[in-house]
């Protein structure tokens, strides 16, 4: 869902048929208070937002947004007719995502939109990442990273890697990680362990060492700079 403030029904009219007709679903607005009121009922992915309106600024209208917790985060395309540098500016400094000058292009707003969305996307995915070293899980995905390298393991593997790397620091038994990983609920093969933590460091490379070795305990994941 996008919203748009914007006071003039000609360009609103526009933007929000260009909206529907690329697949986003899109509500205009007239007035401030109007869009605070959907806000509170849905918020939007994303908001267009113009500049120069009559009982509001747009500037002002931002910083609202900016200062509740809800909306803070919220991605914000300023529209404005003042294509000034010194507007651009005022209007990236009051916490808008991008800027467009009027008069824009149907395909420009649209581009414009999908680069913030994926963007926003992208930082949110960033949040799902577990780290250790140079070692990168991306759990949503399913995806491992040894430095810039993907590696690929068996399902054994990555649950052993994320097992420990949510566990930093924290020492598994070899019976233990056969209990949570293979489900074992009794002593089982130890040496099932030992062999899985010896291909997983094989496949993560220089970054295996960070799988440290807890002598007649079992493993751990650690940082690999203090010792
Ligand atoms: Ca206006």
């Amino acid at each position: 869902m996008i919203y748009m403030l914007e006071d003039e029904e000609g360009i609103r009219n526009f933007v929000i048929y260009a909206l529907k007709s690329s697949g986003f679903d899109a509500r205009g607005f007239e007035a401030p208070s109007a869009l605070y009121e959907a806000v509170n009922e849905e918020l939007p992915e994303l908001l267009l937002l113009d500049r120069m309106l009559p009982d509001e600024d747009g500037l002002e209208v931002l910083k609202k947004l900016r200062s509740d917790p809800r909306t803070r985060k919220l991605p914000v395309i300023m529209l404005t007719a003042k294509g000034t540098e010194q507007d651009k500016v005022e209007g990236l400094d009051s916490g808008a995502d991008d800027y467009i000058a009027k008069p824009f292009g149907a395909m420009e707003l649209i581009s414009r939109i999908k680069a913030l969305l994926r963007r926003t996307a992208d930082s949110h995915a960033d949040t799902d990442r577990l780290s250790l070293g140079g070692i990168s899980v991306y759990p949503s995905k399913h995806e491992v990273f040894a430095g810039s390298e993907k590696v690929n393991l068996t399902l054994k593997e990555y649950d052993l890697l994320l097992m420990l790397m949510r566990n930093r620091g924290q020492v598994f038994s070899r019976d233990s990680l056969l209990r949570e990983i293979w489900g074992y609920d009794f002593a089982g093969e130890s040496r099932t362990v030992d062999v899985h933590i010896r291909t997983l460091r094989q496949k993560l490379g220089d970054c295996g060492e960070l799988i440290e070795t807890i002598r007649g305990v079992g493993y751990k994941a650690g940082d690999g700079s203090l010792d």
